[in-house]
Order: structure tokens, then sequence, then C-alpha cells
């Protein structure tokens, strides 16, 4: 089962973060009750599919009040078909499970080694892989990224190094000032990457002292979003992006291709302004991972192809997400 967050069982002092944290919404009746969908007991999963819901109270009140189809609730709430068995949806749907369960090092791409520096998330997203993945808050808190480092160390290829989860910013800024500390001493390291969700879920995250960090890092910076909606991005959002460009970072957004969610081209075109009304650029739109529990979200790659073209005909070129999938063994996520 996938547990809360692993800082809380780190010694630092408590931050203001931990508290919208702790407090987020996990009964699906009282997330229906506070988006006005009270008694529609009808929408109450039977249960929650092994992946439990989360989600930030923040995050809920950008939800549209009484509906049922509103794209933040579809992406939180557990649904019925969750439990539908389709052919071709597995357990792990990249290969990276395996990998991910050792030393929570993955290094597939040219030149960037991707980190799972934390198993824990503020939200649990219903289309992740993830949902199937309990994988271990141990991986950053055993080594003291002894481990990694040492990976880093031995193969002067990589320049980049990918923080990913999970989200690896629900790690408490010491213990990632510990693991850039232990960067400094590889000159062969150029760029860190941060792959999170939490300046859009939970803002509150995007602390001084998180700033303070990036801010002083010898290194190039880029904070990679995960943003599926235009509707996710509200004042406090745009704040934390704000804040987070002030540390001289480069602001990227990935999104998921999702059914009922953000494929229409409206959607996605309003989510690719939004963006870049906060300062950040569409970078990926990814088709799902084929994950079992998640086949009800999918959009046809016909679809999908359809939707880009869409927005290529709308939008500044510099507006359009690359559309891609992960397929095991390319080396590279490969574009439709
Ligand atoms: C997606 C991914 C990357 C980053 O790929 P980019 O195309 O550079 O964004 C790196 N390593 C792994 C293992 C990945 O899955
Ligand atoms: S999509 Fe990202 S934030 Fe959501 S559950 Fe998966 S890893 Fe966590």
């Amino acid at each position: 089962m996938i547990t809360a967050s692993p800082s809380a069982r780190l010694s630092s002092p408590a931050t203001d973060w931990r508290e919208p944290w702790r407090n987020a919404i996990t009964d699906p009746a009282e997330l229906l009750q506070a988006v006005g969908l009270g008694d529609r007991t009808d929408l109450l999963p039977p249960d929650d599919a092994g992946f439990a819901l989360r989600v930030p109270r923040g995050f809920v009140a950008r939800m549209r009040r009484g509906d049922p189809r509103d794209p933040l609730l579809l992406q939180v709430l557990p649904q019925r078909a969750e439990h539908d068995r389709v052919a071709g949806f597995t357990l792990d749907a990249v290969g990276d499970l395996s990998a991910k369960a050792g030393h929570g090092m993955l290094h597939k791409y040219e030149g960037r080694a991707l980190l799972i520096a934390s198993g824990s998330c503020a939200v649990n997203c219903r289309y992740c892989f993830r949902r199937h993945f309990p994988y271990g808050e141990e991986i950053a808190a055993a080594s003291h990224w002894r481990e990694p480092l040492e990976r880093l160390r031995a193969d002067p290829s990589i320049r980049e190094l990918i923080l990913s989860g999970g989200d690896p910013l629900s790690l408490v800024t010491p213990k990632l000032e510990e693991l850039t500390r232990g960067l400094a001493e590889l000159p062969q390291v150029i760029r860190l990457r941060i792959h999170t969700r939490l300046p859009v879920v939970l803002p509150e995250r995007v602390d001084d002292a998180l700033l303070a960090w990036l801010a002083g890092l010898p290194l190039q910076k880029v904070v990679v979003l995960h943003a599926n909606h235009a509707n996710e991005l509200d004042a406090s959002v745009d704040a934390a992006c704000a804040a987070l460009r002030g540390t001289g970072a480069t602001l990227l957004n990935q999104s998921v291709l999702l059914r009922g969610v953000n494929d229409d081209a409206d959607a996605l075109a309003d989510l690719s302004e939004r963006l870049f009304a906060a300062g950040v650029l569409p970078y990926y739109l990814h088709q799902l991972d084929r994950v079992h529990g998640t086949a009800h979200f999918e959009v046809a790659d016909d679809t999908a192809l359809a939707l880009l073209d869409a927005l290529r005909a709308r939008l500044p070129g510099y507006l359009v997400p690359r559309l891609v999938r992960e397929v095991a063994g390319d080396p590279a996520k490969r574009p439709l």
C-alpha cells in the first residue's frame, strides 16, 4: 500500500507544506461532499482497486462544483472501470518496475540518468503506473544517496540527473540538499531536472527553503511540471511558477492524454495557453502507459494524432507539445 509522506520520518523541522500534505482528502464520500456531489452515492466506487484516493484540498477547490465529469475530479476519484481486465494492459507497461525496485536509478537514455528519489506523491492519479508499485520510500532514505552518487561517478557520460518518483519534492529540502552536495563532486553532471506535480497540486511546497536551495545550485535547472488541464492552474500555481523561475529554473510541463479529461482540442489548446501564461512551456503529451486499471482513460492513436493536428493549426509551434509514447527498449520517447 502506498503510504503518505516519507518526509514525515525525517527529523527536520515541520514546514508549512506538510500540513496541507497531511490534510489531503482520502475518503471518496468526503471528496464528493466537497464538490457538491454528496447526494450522488451512485458515484461512490465499490472500493479503491488497491490504490487509495488521495487529493490535497487546494486541488479539490479548483474542481467545478456539482459536475461529476469535472476533469480534475476524474483524475483522482476511483472508478468501477479500474477493475476491468483489458488485453494489453499489464502491471508493468514500460518494463521499469524491476529496475525501479532496485537501487532506484534508471539509465535508459544517453546522457541522462533518472533517479526514483521518492515513492510518495501528494496526489494519487488514477491513470498512473505507480498504482501497482508501492515502491520504497526507502530508496533515498536508506542509502542517503550513496548508491546513486556512486553510479553517477562511475559513468562520466551522464550530464543530467533527473529526479523523479513518485514525487521528488515530497522529500524535505535538507534531504535534497544532501544529494546536491554529493553532486558537487561530480563536475560532469551539469544539469538537474526535477519531475514534479507538487507545484500544481500543492503549491505550498514551493517555499523559501526550496527556493533558496534551487537558487544556490551551481547547476542548470529544469523543472518539469505535470498538469493535464487548464483548470489545474490557479493564482497559487502562478505564484509558485513565478518563484521557481526566479531561481533561474526553466519550466516545462508534461501531460498525459486522458479520455474525458483533456481529449479535445479546446482543452489542450487552453492548457498550453494557460501554462504559457504561468511561464511554463508545454513539453510532452504522453500517450497513456498501458497499465492495468487505466484502460478507460485511453485515447486511440488516430484520435491523438488528429488532436495534435488541430493544435498545430491554431497554436504557435512552441505551444504544441510533443506527442509521445514510452516503449520499453527504445533509446528515447517514441514520437507518434
Ligand atoms: C523519460 C525518461 C527520461 C527523460 O527523457 P527526455 O526525453 O529527455 O525527457 C530519462 N530517463 C528515463 C528512464 C525516462 O523514462
Ligand atoms: S502521475 Fe505523478 S503525481 Fe500522479 S500519482 Fe503518478 S507519479 Fe504521483
